[in-house]
């Protein structure tokens, strides 16, 4: 679970390529397009303009580069050319790059045009919860302090956090341990040491915490139809703290 110094570099590199997907999404009008035209858009900037494999393609027999969650979908939505997204939705594209044989993950909530207020402050909250999150990352720390963090900034603002889906260690493999769940009790789970490294990922609901997982199929919706966001980085345990790998030219430690 520990990964050595050439590792983290090699995971920074990868970090620093996706985070530039997301700053080329960033500069993109999305009202218009179709979700499958933005998985297009971002497989051949991945492929052609940082000569980057996308991580996400093939695993799973998932056919595509990214996830594209509308609205009430909370995770794993699939690209697909009916489905235009329009000025009032929220979307998270959640994106994975493999560079040198080492894998970075990211997403963020886009929000199309101008969007009801209501929706605009529950992607500024996950995103504000993402970070409270990130912020409990140190040697010495546990991972139950990280999930409780995010789950105790949710709930003040009205909100739930899923309990389904969490996030997980990353390095060659696109899932591997620990398990980061983001809700928790502080001073709990597992103890947090320098060349860690793993995804936080929260998705947070509007409503309840309660999804409808597909048997077959992938995109989850949440039970009572409320919007849900989602943002996520990958992050790595240093001497003194934590590095977001994946941090993009617009955001601060
Ligand atoms: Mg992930």
């Amino acid at each position: 679970m520990i990964k050595q110094p050439h590792e983290l570099a090699l995971l920074a590199q990868s970090g620093r390529l996706l985070a530039s997907v997301f700053e080329m999404l960033d500069r993109t009008p999305l009202a218009g397009l179709s979700t499958l035209a933005v998985n297009d858009m971002v497989e051949r900037f991945i492929v052609d303009d940082l000569k980057a494999r996308p991580a996400s393609k093939g695993q799973y027999d998932f056919a595509y580069v990214l996830n594209s969650s509308v609205n009430d979908v909370v995770c794993h939505g699939v690209p697909s050319a009916s489905e235009i997204l329009a000025e009032g939705d929220i979307v998270n594209l959640d994106i994975t790059l493999e560079k040198n044989g080492y894998i970075a993950d990211s997403s963020k909530t886009y929000m199309v045009g101008e969007v009801h207020p209501a929706a605009r402050r529950l992607v500024e909250t996950t995103y504000e919860a993402l970070w409270k999150g990130i912020q409990a990352v140190r040697p010495g720390a546990r991972l139950g302090d990280v999930g409780w963090a995010i789950e105790r900034h949710a709930k003040k603002n009205g909100y739930s956090v899923v309990r389904e889906y969490c996030g997980h260690g990353i390095g060659r493999e696109m899932h591997e341990e620990p398990q980061v769940m983001h809700y928790g009790r502080p001073g709990t789970g597992l103890l947090l040491r320098e060349g860690m490294v793993f995804t936080i990922e929260p998705m947070i609901n509007r409503g309840r915490r309660g999804v409808i997982t597909p048997e077959d199929g992938w995109a989850v919706v949440t039970k009572d139809g409320s919007l849900s966001a989602q943002f996520e980085h990958t992050v790595a345990v240093t001497a003194s703290g934590v590095a977001v790998l994946t941090l993009r030219a617009d955001e601060r430690l």
